[in-house]
């Protein structure tokens, strides 16, 4: 079985029968920040830290395309979508408590763009139900709590991947099981060796992909040359 990996992901909500409305976010597309996203999908689970792009028609950037293969397969294998959870910047819950709390005439908006590009900072001020032009002073318990957890922990609407026509790597494949790592010679096809994207192991952004169809190869060609 092989499925895309390193691939972005869409988030077209479709609100009524035969119209699409775009991605929740669509206005946000071209922004990008650094995130922690985690992709969780029964036993699979996958957590990245990196860039994010918001897209026209949903997420890219690394941060997506590591965690993707976990949103790809909880669609093909599993039939109930991941849940992805990003956490929009390294603040944690005490954090935003002390950066959200009452300060003169302060409002949500600045102490959030503080931190974050301005536009999503009004996007997931809006996102938790608050006006924007509430002051720190002005925001009760439960608003500070709900906007921490969008800040925090917010659930990422998504609705599918962009497939083998953005994908950087094939998940699945050929057994590592079924291969001898000296030499790459499959233990079912005598003499035939076997490396790359073919084999079931894919890296995060970064060259491990490049360096691991690279380390395969020459093991292979070094394994087929020695048997010979
Ligand atoms: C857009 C994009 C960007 C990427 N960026 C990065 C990156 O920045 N860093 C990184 O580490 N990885 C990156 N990758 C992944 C990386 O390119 C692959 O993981 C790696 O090239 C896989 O090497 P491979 O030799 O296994 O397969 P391939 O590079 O796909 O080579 C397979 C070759 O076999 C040939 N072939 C197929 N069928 C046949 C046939 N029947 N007969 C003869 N020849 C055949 C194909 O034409 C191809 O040349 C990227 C991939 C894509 C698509």
């Amino acid at each position: 079985r092989t499925y895309p990996a390193l691939t972005p992901l869409t988030a077209t909500v479709r609100r009524k029968p035969s119209t699409t409305d775009g991605a929740p976010f669509a206005a946000l597309s071209g922004i990008s920040l650094p995130v922690t996203l985690t992709a969780r999908a029964g036993t699979l689970e996958s957590t990245s830290t990196g860039g994010f792009l918001f897209t026209h028609h949903g997420y890219s950037g690394p941060a997506v395309l590591d965690v993707s293969h976990v949103a790809v397969r909880s669609c093909a294998e599993m039939g109930a979508p991941a849940r992805l959870v990003v956490s929009w910047t390294s603040l944690n819950d005490k954090d935003w408590e002390s950066a959200l709390g009452p300060r003169g005439s302060r409002t949500v908006l600045t102490a959030v763009a503080a931190q974050l590009p301005h536009r999503l900072a009004e996007a997931l001020i809006e996102f938790a139900g608050i006006d924007l032009r509430r002051t720190l002073s002005q925001l009760t318990r439960d608003e500070r709590l709900r906007l921490i957890d969008i800040l925090v922990r917010c659930e990422l609407p998504w609705s599918g991947d962009e497939g083998y026509g953005k994908a950087e790597v094939t998940g699945g494949g050929v057994r590592l099981s079924e291969i001898d790592p000296k030499t790459m010679e499959s233990k079912i096809h005598k003499g035939l060796f076997l490396c790359g994207e073919m084999l079931d192991a894919f890296g995060p952004i970064g060259g491990y992909n490049f360096l691991w169809a690279w380390a395969t190869g020459r093991a292979a060609g070094l394994g087929a040359s020695h048997t010979q």
